[in-house]
């Protein structure tokens, strides 16, 4: 970046009053591996240059206009904090039905998700069906069949693990609407699920058996594919001829399938007791397969239904969108006036999922995030940006309209103490942390 680094002042406007978005929100307290980029990007808060200012909405508390006025570059990073929808009966009126998205956010404290009446529901519920074969789902699958002694470790919120260890949770249920050789998650995360120690491990012969021609070229093209495959048949195969019911908790894995009704329970018709389940054979050409519906029809107990089938970005003010692609339209991060254009809207990026779409791990937004920068430096060395600001006294960013405005946002030293607060709480139990679950909490603790 050469000089334009040196020079370089970044403000970090973040909706929680707590940075680190899906680290903090996302990732599954069981994986603390993949936390620990944490720490790279704390550095990042801590150099001299950057600036953090927590508990600002961005539409609500400062409008884009506002920020594009005042600052060289303004690099949206929003991500996808939606979630795509089946589109079924019973999907949103009965209780017990929720989302990954909030699933997730809720056993990892988000205030958005800690009234998730999930934690209810878990108290009496059996049987859980997660529907997409993401490693989102993994994850949901995971916390669900994990035991709660080992999350009480993780920085898994207390309510969670509290919540978790009453449940009564013995079956969980993965359904995907396509075959196993075009299943989403990647080999390390399903031979994790499918390796935990006490769960029986289940697949119909047909369904994890089900592979045409074209499903075996996938696999022999994909060799990440073919590992994840390996590892699903392998523990299937492992389990095949043992009881179920030798074991407490036990994962089904169901290929070919795709819900077409959630429906009420017998004692209770205002929450989920089953799904209808309609088969799927698949058509097309290898690496284009895609699911045709069948006649056949199953009804599945389930007591809790998650739908983890992706996430979805929402338009911004003030910034083009483009809904078929459910992105914002970009050239290498530019953000473009309007999809199919190439009239770009000059200092204004886009990088991580609300330019690309839900999909892809922390590397992959590394790099696009890279891609992004790239073009801002670019932009400011040939001058089709304003200058980066070079002086303290010269610099106006947003903190005086936040202050006129009266928004209690949270500075670094703020993010310092609630981080503080959150690792003495959690030392008391042996966690890494436990989070504070309440803006206000957190604002508190911040003191602001
Ligand atoms: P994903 O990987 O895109 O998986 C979505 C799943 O939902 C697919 O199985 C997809 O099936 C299915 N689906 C989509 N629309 C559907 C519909 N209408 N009906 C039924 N099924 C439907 O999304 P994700 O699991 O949310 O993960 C998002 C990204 O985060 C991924 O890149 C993932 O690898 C990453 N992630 C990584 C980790 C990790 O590394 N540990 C953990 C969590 C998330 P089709 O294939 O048929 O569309």
């Amino acid at each position: 970046m050469g000089r334009l680094g040196q020079q370089c002042r970044v403000d970090i406007v973040e909706k929680s009053p707590a940075p680190f978005g899906l680290v903090r929100y996302g990732v599954a307290p069981d994986h603390p591996g993949t936390k620990e980029v944490e720490r790279s990007l704390g550095e990042i808060l801590e150099d001299g240059r950057a600036s953090f200012f927590g508990n600002v909405a961005v539409g609500k508390d400062v409008s884009v206009d506002e920020l594009r006025a005042r600052y060289s570059a303004v690099v949206l990073a929003c991500g996808a904090p939606a979630d795509k929808e089946l589109g079924v009966p019973g999907e949103r009126e009965l209780a017990g039905v929720t989302s990954a998205r909030r699933f997730v956010g809720w056993y990892n404290g988000s205030p958005e998700d800690r009234d998730e009446p999930i934690e209810e529901r878990l108290r009496a519920a059996r049987t859980a069906l997660i529907v997409g074969l993401g490693n989102v789902s993994v994850d949901c699958a995971r916390v669900l069949l994990r035991s709660p002694r080992d999350l009480a470790k993780t920085d898994m919120c207390q309510h969670a693990v509290d919540a978790l260890a009453r449940s009564s949770i013995e079956r969980v249920i993965l359904a995907g609407r396509r075959g196993p050789a075009q299943a989403a998650y990647t080999a390390r995360e399903i031979r994790e699920l499918t390796n935990m120690a006490g769960v029986h491990v289940w697949s119909p012969e047909n369904e994890v058996g089900a592979l045409f021609e074209a499903d075996k070229e996938e696999l022999r093209r994909d060799r990440a594919r073919r590992r994840a495959h390996e590892a699903v048949s392998k523990a299937v195969e492992a389990w095949r001829g043992i009881s179920e019911s030798e074991t407490s908790r036990s994962l089904h894995l169901r290929f070919l399938q795709s819900p077409i009704s959630i429906n009420p329970s017998k004692q209770d018709d205002s929450v989920v007791g089953s799904v209808t389940l309609r088969a799927n054979e698949l058509g097309g050409e290898a690496g284009k397969r895609v699911s045709k519906p069948l006649k056949a029809t199953e009804d599945v107990d389930a007591d809790i239904v998650i739908r983890s089938i992706g996430y979805k970005a929402v338009p911004i003010e003030g910034v083009p969108f483009d809904h078929r692609a459910g992105a914002v339209p970009h050239y290498g991060g530019r953000v473009l006036s309007e999809t199919g254009t190439d009239s770009v809207q000059p200092g204004l990026y886009v990088c991580g999922w609300l330019k690309r779409g839900p999909t892809g791990v922390i590397s992959t937004n590394l790099m696009c995030a890279e891609d992004t920068v790239n073009s801002v430096v670019e932009d400011c060395e040939q001058g089709r940006v304003g200058a980066p600001t070079t002086g303290e006294e010269e610099f106006d960013g947003i903190e005086l309209l936040l202050r006129h405005r009266g928004v209690r946002y949270v500075t670094l030293d703020g993010w310092h103490r609630i981080d503080h607060a959150e690792r003495e709480a959690g030392s008391q139990r042996g966690a890494p942390r436990e989070k504070f679950t309440s803006v206000e909490s957190m604002l508190q603790a911040a003191g602001c």
